[in-house]
């Protein structure tokens, strides 16, 4: 791809942004078009030009809780996208083996109650009513341990009472009110491929143009804004703004407009992936309702199930394992049915562009920078980013302004989530080789290593995490913290000497609440086959 530059005298309307031109054609090209096609309609022409020879990603089927608001806002129910998407409830992320061979915990997306003040991990650090924090906290671990749907057969939802906390009122409802809108109860796994189709489909019938070809060319004006970029097939396609979703490439915006890209490498040192797509025979194999990332001696493997397979891939670093080697152990760990399986092997760009918004071209997906896919946030910044995109639609008013406020934005977000990813190795408690010995000393940000000074003698409240609580309340911090085992975290002081008998019926509260859910609720396989029998 080549860049114009420069020559030709700029003809923009700065008051006007009528035309959008989308290049790329992934999860983040798709997701861009269809959330502008809901949020303007017709007010805007939108093209999507896509590569028929340059492929996607391929990966990217786990999700994160706040998903559910972007098809909300698309106003799709799940029965019109689900099925066509081979989609499956996904309640929390399973940790296995980060503490020890053997050891598995939850971040589940479900809030932790409050008690007189205090998080209930507070509590259960003075009081563990079992040794499972997670099991002891939240209804959520029970389901996951018994791998139940959140949903009842005849598809009513579970949600209501996830929500509903402590007697301790004051506190539970300003938690609520502050974090109700980033965290319901539960996400999804879905195929990647088949989303962008669907989606594609509900575009386009909203009235986004769809270009297959390959972009040749970014032309600059005189101010070096984008005026067009050139196709091989197709011409010139004009606009106002751009966005960027050709994935690492970044072909606008890094490549083009020169963008300088920030790198995490120094902090999060996985830079490679090797993925495969296991047959899934739902009959015999389990339907976890949740996103499973299994520790391994140079990164971890993520298992998502999914009605049609099971997406699994090993995130490594490839300072401590080669390809064949990732490749190997992912195969080991599998099982010989995926002996005919192709491999896909990824080489991940771990950072982000230092602004995302550049003149007339905004940057969405891996483009715009991407941590590895511990939590699942890939496709979450990208429905943040679009949000964010449409709060600060261009109007030719005070432009500059309103792409400073979105790349503060973007940085502060992408920013909070390496911090947090930081937090999982350095606490693991696993040092058995390199790899592991190694996260205990290697670089974090200076933020994170004061914070888990504070979190050793107090667990994580929304003044110790501030300023990086979007999408990642107190209450993930705290899972992390007590899951991964490496860091000694201490209860309160004040804990000692307030009055223990509320906290004490919360778990018990909580302890009967799961129990007579996962007597009532089927499991993931039971309800989809359920599903699948009534279509
Ligand atoms: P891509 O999928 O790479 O799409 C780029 C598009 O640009 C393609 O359509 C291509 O054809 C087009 N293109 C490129 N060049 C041109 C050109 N010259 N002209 C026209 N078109 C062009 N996220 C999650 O939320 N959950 C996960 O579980 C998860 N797992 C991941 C695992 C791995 C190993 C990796 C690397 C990422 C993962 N992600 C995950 C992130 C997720 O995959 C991405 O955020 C998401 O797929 C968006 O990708 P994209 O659309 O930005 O880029």
């Amino acid at each position: 791809m080549t860049v114009s530059g420069a020559a030709a005298k700029s003809t923009r309307d700065p008051g006007r942004t009528q035309r959008v031109v989308i290049v790329g054609g992934g999860t983040a090209g798709w997701m861009t078009a269809s959330y502008l096609a809901a949020a303007f309609g017709d007010r805007i022409d939108v093209t999507v030009v896509e590569s028929a020879t340059v492929g996607t990603i391929g990966v990217g089927e786990a999700t994160f809780s706040d998903i559910r608001h972007f098809f909300e806002f698309l106003r799709l129910e799940e029965s019109e996208w689900m099925p066509a998407c081979n989609a499956t409830y996904k309640l929390a992320v399973r940790f296995e083996n980060w503490r020890e061979p053997g050891h598995h915990f939850y971040h589940p997306f479900e809030q932790m109650a409050s008690v007189d003040g205090f998080p209930l991990s507070d509590w259960w650090l003075r009081y563990p009513t079992t040794s499972r924090f997670d099991k002891d906290c939240f209804v959520m671990a029970s389901l996951c341990d018994a791998e139940r749907s959140p949903r009842y057969l005849d598809g009513s939802l579970v949600d209501q009472g996830f929500v509903e906390q402590t007697r301790d009122e004051t506190s539970a409802r300003s938690t609520i009110a502050e974090y109700q809108g980033a965290q319901i109860p539960y996400a999804y796994h879905f195929e990647a491929h088949l989303l962008a189709k669907f989606l594609t489909g509900y575009s386009t019938q909203r009235g986004v143009k769809h270009v297959v070809d390959n972009v040749v060319d970014v032309a600059l004006d005189d101010q070096g804004f984008i005026s067009h970029v050139r196709t091989a097939e197709h011409g010139e396609i004009a606009g106002d703004l751009f966005v960027d979703c050709t994935g690492f490439r970044a072909l606008l915006l890094n490549k083009a407009l020169g963008e300088p890209f920030v790198s995490y490498q120094d902090t999060l040192p996985n830079d490679s992936a090797v993925a495969l797509q296991v047959p899934l025979d739902m009959e015999s194999k389990p339907l976890r309702p949740c996103t499973t990332a299994t520790a391994q001696d140079a990164g971890w493997i993520w298992t998502i199930p999914l009605i049609s397979r099971i997406g699994t891939g090993y995130v490594y670093a490839s300072d401590y394992a080669t390809p064949e080697e990732a490749e190997r152990v992912l195969r080991e760990f599998v099982g010989p049915e995926t002996a005919d399986v192709p491999a896909n092997h990824i080489r991940m760009r771990i950072g982000r562009s230092q602004r995302s918004w550049v003149k007339n071209c905004v940057a969405v997906g891996l483009s715009s920078g991407f941590v590895e896919p511990l939590e699942s946030t890939g496709i979450f910044f990208i429905h943040h980013a679009i949000e964010q995109m449409v709060k600060y639609f261009p109007s030719g008013l005070g432009d500059d302004l309103l792409r400073e406020q979105y790349n503060r934005s973007i940085t502060h977000v992408m920013d909070g989530v390496r911090e947090f990813l930081c937090l999982h190795y350095r606490g693991a408690k696993r040092v058995d080789n390199q790899y592991w010995k190694d996260t205990k000393t290697r670089v974090i940000p200076d933020a994170l290593a004061e914070r888990i000074e504070i979190w050793q003698h107090k667990v994580p409240d929304s003044e110790s995490i501030y300023p990086y609580y979007h999408g990642l309340p107190p209450y993930s911090y705290n899972c992390i913290l007590l899951g991964t085992g490496g860091i000694d975290v201490r209860h309160s002081p004040a804990v000692e000497l307030a009055d223990e008998r509320a906290a004490l019926a919360e778990f018990e509260r909580i302890r009967v609440k799961a129990e007579k859910l996962v007597q009532e609720l089927p499991t993931q396989n039971e309800y989809f086959a359920a599903m699948r029998a009534n279509q």
